[in-house]
């Protein structure tokens, strides 16, 4: 499990934090979406769980370890965190194989290419093992960026807006596809969007938040029908 306890993040000294106040504990398989407008401090939360960035107060508990807390911080190759990004940062000169082997070089050889195959036959491109990231379409791109960042078995996966570089069918699809693919590999998941479609169609829970505070934590449905205050209903209720 991940367990967010009193997290708050001021990055100046000056400016309103950019995420306050924030308690959250995540259960092991679950798939939690972090839904909230822009700035509002979704992607400060995934990289704090990262590591990328050090809170300013509270504690950071990853599979019952801690990584963050005053006189705690584990570096982000040692939390055992996959993350994928929004433009899914594959390596245009490796072939799908071996960008999804990339976080595996301290694996044996043949543990390795085991591992990668697995993958690839989780995420339905194992034919595709020899192509270059430029010969496959873009929801191809993104099952290859989350094979990548399942092949190592990570404690958890990060998922910064996976949705916004693909087109409207194609972005229904892959949520499908992803959801499928995270159950499938029993994987806790963190998903970060501004897309309350995206939210919805893809969690066990939904985390909404507005300057930095969350707001709500609940199964999409309740959000939708017992919204707990005007800002989450207002947000929810909007067509996007
Ligand atoms: P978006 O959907 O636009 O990506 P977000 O909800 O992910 O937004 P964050 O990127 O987490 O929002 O930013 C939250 C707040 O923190 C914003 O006000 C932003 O300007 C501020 N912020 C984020 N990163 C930094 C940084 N490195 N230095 C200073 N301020 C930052």
């Amino acid at each position: 499990f991940i367990k967010l306890t009193n997290i708050k993040k001021v990055f100046n000294r000056l400016d309103k934090p950019a995420v306050d106040n924030f308690n959250l504990t995540i259960q092991q398989g679950e798939i939690v979406s972090i839904l909230g407008p822009s700035g509002c401090g979704k992607t400060t939360i995934l990289r704090l769980i990262a590591g990328f960035e050090q809170p300013t107060v509270g504690t950071i508990e990853i599979d019952g370890k801690t990584v963050y807390d005053e006189k705690t911080f584990v570096p982000p190759e040692k939390r055992g965190v996959g993350m994928v990004f929004q433009d899914y940062a594959l390596f245009p000169h490796l072939t799908i194989e071996k960008n999804v082997a990339f976080g595996l070089n301290k694996w044996r050889r043949g543990d390795k290419r085991r591992r990668v195959r697995e993958v690839l036959e989780l995420v339905d491109l194992a034919e595709y093992a020899k192509r270059y990231p430029n010969e496959l379409s873009g929801g191809q791109q993104q099952r290859v960026a989350l094979a990548r960042a399942l092949a190592p078995q990570p404690n958890v996966v990060l998922l910064d807006e996976p949705f916004s570089n693909l087109d409207a069918s194609l972005r229904e699809k892959m949520r499908h596809e992803i959801t499928d693919i995270l159950k499938k590999a029993e994987t806790t998941a963190i998903i970060v969007t501004h897309d309350q479609k995206d939210a919805f169609a893809v969690s066990d829970r939904v985390v909404v938040m507005n300057e930095g505070v969350i707001q709500q934590v609940a199964h999409p449905r309740d959000i939708y029908t017992c919204p707990t205050n005007c800002f989450v209903a207002q947000f929810v209720g909007r067509t996007n």
